[in-house]
């Protein structure tokens, strides 16, 4: 058993390192299904992808304007350039004819370029002329540019070739990537099944709103913070309820859990108190890695496993529980949902106002950050005491004040 507190980024690390080694929490113990696109919104690749098809298929116009060979001999004479208009070629109107030499194709963006032509006049280039009688009635453009080959011209697969590779396993699809995959002629995809990540909340104390509190009970808040922090996450968040402060209930319902949950998350109950049993009953059913960092809010953590379930027993102030799963428990279920965690942006900025911290621990307080004409600048949200859900009003960051700074002045980096 770790009984001395290891730093965060330790305890980061080590998460990390078993999460990568393990040969039980791979993605691919989570198995596959095949989902539409529609459905795979945020969802984790399970298989490389390739376009079948030249994307597009054609060769198209970039702009609105006159499909010309550039290589036309009315353009190796001085300028102005005059040539015959021989129909045109609209988006979705059909193969048009070839082009014969020294005339041009009236085009318009998207439409297919006619067999012959390379390149295309933009119309605010051209001068059009009205039929007269040298041209017997036939409409003629004029121009004073000279085109160069593959001018304003898509070519077929510009935006993706046939066999290009798109995405890899493991990419997490956004909007842009449905978008390219539509694109190709893709309407299902291969994803991981989602992480099974289920919440408890533990504590004698703990009641539903619903319920008449009687002196000293207090409405139970983690859950429902964590299945909002977790939502945006590629995960299925299982509510497990609140459980008492009763190791034998707490062994019965983790080892249950276990069996059909791939992470188990508890809230309360894994600090030093007589009513804290979480981390004895892991320790029993399961194994224990650590549980106590050097980091505030959130000293004591309990990581773990029970089986091919991970586990994490958060502390239970409220604030404490958000800090922990956004630090430690956020990264972990991005990689067990089988893709990277995304980085966190750490930047500078300039603190509004003087901080004060205990030395010894990393701090995370909340903060608010805005633009400022120098970079950023940042303050904190109030009171930050770790009971106090109020303290993540507005916030939008989490400022970090170093271990062994006991202050730090209005306009110092932070
Ligand atoms: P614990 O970690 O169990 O010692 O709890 C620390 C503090 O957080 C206590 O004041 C608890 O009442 C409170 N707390 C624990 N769990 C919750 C929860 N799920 N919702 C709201 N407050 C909680
Ligand atoms: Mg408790």
């Amino acid at each position: 058993m770790v009984t001395a507190p290891i730093s965060l980024a330790e305890a980061q690390q080590r998460i990390i390192k078993q999460l990568r080694q393990d040969p039980g929490l791979q993605p691919t113990r989570l198995g596959t299904e095949r989902v539409d696109l529609i459905q795979a919104f945020g969802r984790v690749l399970a298989t490389d992808l390739a376009s079948p098809v030249d994307v597009p298929a054609f060769a198209a116009s970039a702009m609105d304007g006159y499909a010309v060979r550039s290589s036309d001999s009315v353009f190796q004479n001085t300028a102005p350039h005059v040539l015959p208009v021989v129909g045109e070629s609209r988006a979705g109107g059909g193969k048009p004819a070839p082009l014969p030499e020294n005339s041009a194709m009236r085009i318009f963006t998207g439409a297919p370029l006619p067999p012959g032509a390379d390149s295309v006049l933009i119309q605010e280039n051209v001068e059009a002329l009205s039929p007269d009688v040298d041209s017997a009635g036939q409409p003629r453009i004029r121009t004073q540019e000279r085109t160069q080959p593959g001018q304003h011209r898509r070519p077929a697969g510009h935006d993706v070739r046939a066999g290009e590779s798109l995405f890899s396993a493991g990419t997490r699809l956004n909007g842009f990537a449905l978008g390219q995959l539509r694109a190709c002629g893709i309407t299902t995809v291969d994803v991981y099944r989602l992480l099974r990540v289920g919440v408890f909340a533990t504590g004698d104390e703990l009641r539903e709103p619903e319920a008449t509190l009687a002196f000293g009970q207090i409405v139970e808040t983690n859950r429902f913070t964590l299945h909002s922090l977790l939502r945006p996450l590629p995960v299925e968040v299982v509510d497990l309820g609140i459980l008492p402060d009763d190791p034998d209930l707490l062994r019965q319902h983790m080892r249950q859990a276990a069996e059909t949950c791939d992470v188990l998350l508890t809230s309360g109950g894994v600090s030093v108190g007589d009513a804290d049993h979480v981390k004895p009953v892991l320790e029993e059913i399961g194994e224990l890695s650590f549980w106590k960092i050097a980091m505030k809010p959130g000293k004591p953590v309990a990581f773990g496993r029970i089986d091919d379930t991970l586990f994490f027993g958060l502390p239970g102030n409220p604030v404490s529980t958000l800090v922990t799963c956004l630090l430690l428990v956020k990264p972990a279920l991005y990689q067990l949902a089988g893709t990277e965690p995304p980085q966190a942006l750490r930047v500078p900025a300039t603190a509004m106002h003087a901080f004060t911290h205990n030395p010894g621990r990393l701090e995370f307080q909340r903060g608010w950050y805005a633009a400022a004409e120098l970079g950023l600048q940042v303050r904190n949200t109030g009171d930050q005491s770790s009971n106090r859900l109020r303290s993540f009003h507005q916030a939008n960051c989490l400022i970090e004040v170093p271990a062994d700074q006991a202050r730090i002045e209005a306009g110092e980096q932070v």
